[in-house]
């Protein structure tokens, strides 16, 4: 008892199951089915198709667009990369002269101490003759006669001691005329590495920003790989899905051409003997007017209400009279296939009604544009009449 319960239970929930998944997908039992469900399927199946088809060229002109987006970030990424190289390169420069202006500075500061220490020298050496002039006493002109020899002696001495204070005196305003030189240059050098330094941090700030405007791109590129990978992913399970939708398509079509008993082989409409007495192609207006016509089928005359069989299985899509044919049946085989049979006396099918090959349509008569009791037969194929004898067995 308890064995028969889990046993009923199970089988409500492979019921349950299975209408949750046919509810989601299209039925695909086993079992025989009417045409018209396999052909409800076969619309579902086709519309699925249009829709994946639509999803797929969206991701394709997705895919394009990202693709150009990135190409054009890679390029700006090059541009980036070059100019920061170039502000590399002006920085060094840069900085290599600042060092050269360093160097010249060094030296021009030793030379000015040089000159200070030249400078001292002779300040020392005046201070000691004017010292000595003045610890010793400067000599009168009056001892300096009585020291002397004579006049000419005299003259020399005092000579001597005014040559000496302005030789002094003379090179310290040289040292003092170089020294004034060394520092202007010295002056201008500071200016110039002043100037460069400047020069110098303007750079670093152009290369910082250019390093960001890096980072922020390549970020951008980062992410847009990201999204184009998935957009390629997204795009190849939908290429993939359309080829399945195709296949189970095609699974239906052949599953309709089964049900609708369509065989490789047509047959011929009439059974009883017949000739056929107008061909397929232009001919001469068979009304007696001028000129030719093209005769889109062939003519089998045939006495009246001799029976019209399908030349193949299928749906038929028109039964009914119109002026030219007459009571005329169209017959649908598949997609691109179907066949006309006019100026019956009498129609035998319905529209929608599903016809076996061999299966009576219609009756021999000559309604509609006709000049006689015979049966007007077309193949067509995606909408363009087809020279039956083509198709049908020879006989
Ligand atoms: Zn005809």
């Amino acid at each position: 008892m308890f064995r028969k319960t889990k046993i009923l239970s199970m089988l409500v929930c492979l019921a349950l199951l299975f209408t949750v998944f046919s509810a989601f997908s299209p039925k695909e039992e086993a079992e025989a089915r009417t045409l018209s469900q396999v052909e409800a399927d076969l619309k579902q199946y086709q519309d699925l198709l249009t829709k994946l088809q639509g999803t797929k060229s969206q991701l394709s002109s997705k895919i394009g667009d990202l693709d150009k987006q990135s190409s054009y970030t890679s390029q700006q990424l090059n541009i980036y990369i070059d100019e920061i190289e170039y502000l590399e390169a002006e920085i060094a420069i840069t900085e290599e002269t600042i060092e050269a202006y360093n160097l010249k500075l060094a030296e021009t500061e030793a030379s000015i101490t040089i000159e200070e220490e030249n400078l001292a020298y002779y300040k020392d050496m005046y201070a000691s003759i004017v010292r000595h002039s003045f610890i010793e006493g400067t000599p009168s002109y009056f001892e300096l006669l009585f020291e002397s020899e004579n006049f000419s002696d005299f003259l020399s001495k005092v000579d001597n001691l005014n040559y000496f204070l302005d030789y002094t005196d003379t090179i310290m305003k040289e040292i003092e005329i170089v020294t004034e030189d060394l520092e202007t240059k010295k002056a201008n050098y500071e200016s110039a590495k002043q100037t460069l330094s400047v020069y110098q941090a303007e750079l670093d700030t152009k290369k910082t920003d250019l390093e960001q405007k890096k980072a922020a791109l390549e970020q951008k590129a980062h992410d847009i790989g990201t999204s184009l990978a998935q957009l390629k992913d997204q795009y190849s399970t939908s290429d993939a899905r359309i080829n399945e939708v195709r296949v189970k398509i095609e699974a239906l079509k052949k599953e309709r051409t089964a049900l609708l008993e369509v065989n490789a082989d047509f047959i011929w409409p009439l059974k009883t003997n017949f000739r056929i007495s107008s061909g397929f192609g232009w001919r001469s207006n068979p009304f007696g007017g001028r000129g030719t016509e093209y005769h889109s089928g062939i003519d089998l005359p045939a006495p009246l209400g001799t029976p019209i069989y399908a030349s193949n299985g299928g749906v038929v899509t028109k039964s009914q009279y119109s002026s030219g044919y007459g009571n005329c049946v169209v017959i649908k085989h598949d997609d691109i296939t179907s066949t006309l049979y006019a100026h019956a006396s009498r129609l035998a099918v319905k529209p929608g009604q599903v016809v076996k090959q061999g299966e009576v349509i219609a009756y021999v008569g000559t309604t509609g544009r006709s000049t006689g009791y015979h049966l007007h037969f077309m193949i067509m194929v995606n909408g363009t009449a087809r020279d039956p004898i083509k198709y049908l067995p020879k006989r």
